[in-house]
């Protein structure tokens, strides 16, 4: 067998991304070990940026459609509507600068299913029992090691993508460094039928961790253990001992489901790219879940380096687009193993830790400290630094786009629209009033873009934009000035190579 390019793991990161390179006109073929999805409920939900990216592809309502039930679920497990840090839950969404761009709830099994379907609806290929084991890189491709209920193939490629978890294969054959920190802790957590629960304190910190229950739920973060086999499942036995050791309580558990065990592990990939080989979502970093950032990171991962991979392979890439993707997601999730290890320091139990909680709890009914919450964790205050801007570039240059309301003109008419009704078919999107100078400036590259003529209605005083595939915004100005074509020139050269 033979593609463009491999995409192991069919997880949600691994379906973004191959759905991704197909719209972007390259052939993947996802290779996955199990027979069918695992259905674990890891992540309820995805931040503002990663729901954005499904709403590019028309997969918004799908995801919006699950809001209302989870909404209402997430509120009685966490005992607050408001998001948390540390579980400290005090981050109020209606304080946020940006307080439309809002995530979305949905259960990682129901998302795995929409992006399934998505792919399908592409022709995307995805083997299932097909579990890579072996991959060997030369200057012509690469070959990947299939084990398959019919045997062993070699599956040939230009390229190949770790999308393969948290324990990654890819990584780990292809000896990527995955430096980072132990845990402190390890959480397990489980729908439940439960003898005792009547004796246990109420949620809350305790001498030797966290316990967090409610009717048919518990869970604990458990501080005092690191002995117990992390490979695998979570059983009866071991959620009760771990209840007893941070409660000092024994309960029987009597049915167990929707079982799961994580830690705080935080590591991160050295690089994200050696030659043809790649690595995207947990696969290039993993860290514990608090603040539900790792998935929406992945998806991220994913649309980021889905266009560029494509004109990769097929040789029509400007130089250094590919690196662009290292250079541009690895600070990103840095970042984010920054603020998950802030916040299991933050959970270690002790009176010192309590005290710290109260200050930075007192801390968080300050707007401005709120504020800087809700964007580190919502990842909205993602800027990626393109060298080719003036230091006085508009704001919005290097971070992703919202999903702007614009007035376009089509054959005279003026309606209104949003820019997500123009990027289903994965390209570029350069809007601008019909007599800007940007559209003559872009001329010679209206064969990559989706042209649309019209004006933003309400936000951030944009005449012009151009948006990359990924929603980033190559190029914004406020200003109708020719003076402008030149940085957008430069934009589209950067991204899309010399204009035809
Ligand atoms: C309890 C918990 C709660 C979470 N909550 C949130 C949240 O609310 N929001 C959020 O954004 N994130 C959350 N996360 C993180 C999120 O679940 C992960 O970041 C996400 O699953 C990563 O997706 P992925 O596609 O990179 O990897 P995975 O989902 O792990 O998928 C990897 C796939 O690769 C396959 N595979 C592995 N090895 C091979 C091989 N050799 N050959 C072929 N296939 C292979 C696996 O079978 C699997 O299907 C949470 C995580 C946990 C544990």
């Amino acid at each position: 067998m033979s593609t463009d390019v491999i995409v192991v793991g069919a997880g949600p990161v691994g379906l973004l991304l191959a759905a991704e390179l197909r719209l972007a006109g390259a052939a993947p073929m996802v290779l996955e070990r199990l027979a069918s999805p695992s259905g674990r409920r890891k992540a309820r939900g995805v931040g503002p940026l990663a729901f954005e990216a499904l709403q590019r592809r028309g997969l918004g309502e799908r995801l919006a459609a699950h809001q209302p039930q989870l909404s209402a679920e997430k509120t009685k497990d966490h005992g607050s509507a408001k998001g948390h840090f540390a579980w400290i839950h005090k981050i109020e969404p209606s304080w946020q600068e940006e307080p439309d761009r809002r995530g979305a709830l949905i259960w990682q099994p129901d998302l795995e299913a929409v992006l399934a379907e998505y792919a399908a609806s592409l022709d995307v290929p995805v083997y299932r029992e097909h579990t890579v084991v072996a991959i060997v890189q030369d200057d012509q491709g690469v070959t990947a090691t299939v084990r398959t209920p019919a045997g062993e193939q070699q599956v040939r490629a230009a390229c190949l993508v770790g999308c393969d978890g948290g324990r990654s294969t890819v990584r780990g054959l292809c000896g990527f460094g995955f430096p980072g920190t132990p845990p402190l802790m390890t959480a397990r957590q489980a729908r439940v039928e439960i003898n005792g629960a009547e004796r246990l304190p109420p949620s809350g910190r305790t001498p030797t961790g966290m316990l967090l229950h409610g009717p048919g739920v518990i869970g604990t973060f458990d501080f005092a253990d690191g002995s117990e086999d992390r490979h695998g499942p979570l059983t009866r036995e071991e959620l009760q001992t771990s209840v007893r050791r941070v409660t000092g309580i024994d309960v029987t558990i009597t049915r167990l489901s929707d079982a799961l065990r994580f830690t705080d592990n935080a590591r991160q990939a050295a690089t994200y790219r050696q030659g043809r080989i790649l690595l995207a979502g947990d696969a290039a970093h993993v860290h514990s879940p608090n603040g539900g950032q790792g998935l929406g990171l992945g998806l991220l991962d994913a649309a980021n380096l889905g266009w560029k991979l494509a004109a990769h392979v097929r040789g029509e890439a400007p130089a250094g687009l590919l690196d662009s993707y290292p250079a541009e997601r690895h600070p990103v999730a840095a970042a984010v193993l920054h603020n998950t290890r802030a916040q299991s320091a933050l959970m270690r139990p002790g009176p010192h830790t309590d005290a710290l909680r109260d200050i930075v709890s007192d801390l968080m009914d300050i707007r401005e400290v709120n504020q800087y919450f809700g964007r580190m964790l919502s990842g909205l205050s993602t800027r990626y630094a393109f060298p080719y801007l003036p230091a006085d570039a508009h704001p919005l240059n290097g971070r992703h786009c919202p999903d702007l309301r614009i007035t376009v003109t089509t054959d005279g008419r003026r309606r209104t629209a949003r820019l997500s009704d123009f990027t289903r078919a994965g390209r570029a999107v350069l809007l601008a009033p019909a007599d800007s100078p940007a559209l003559t400036a872009a001329a010679g590259w209206r064969d990559r873009l989706e042209v649309v003529e019209g004006t933003t209605v309400d936000e951030h005083g944009l005449s012009g934009v151009l948006v990359r595939p990924d929603g980033a915004v190559a190029w914004a100005t406020a200003s109708s000035s020719p003076a402008d074509a030149d940085p957008l020139r430069t934009a589209l050269r950067t991204w899309f190579g010399p204009s035809s």
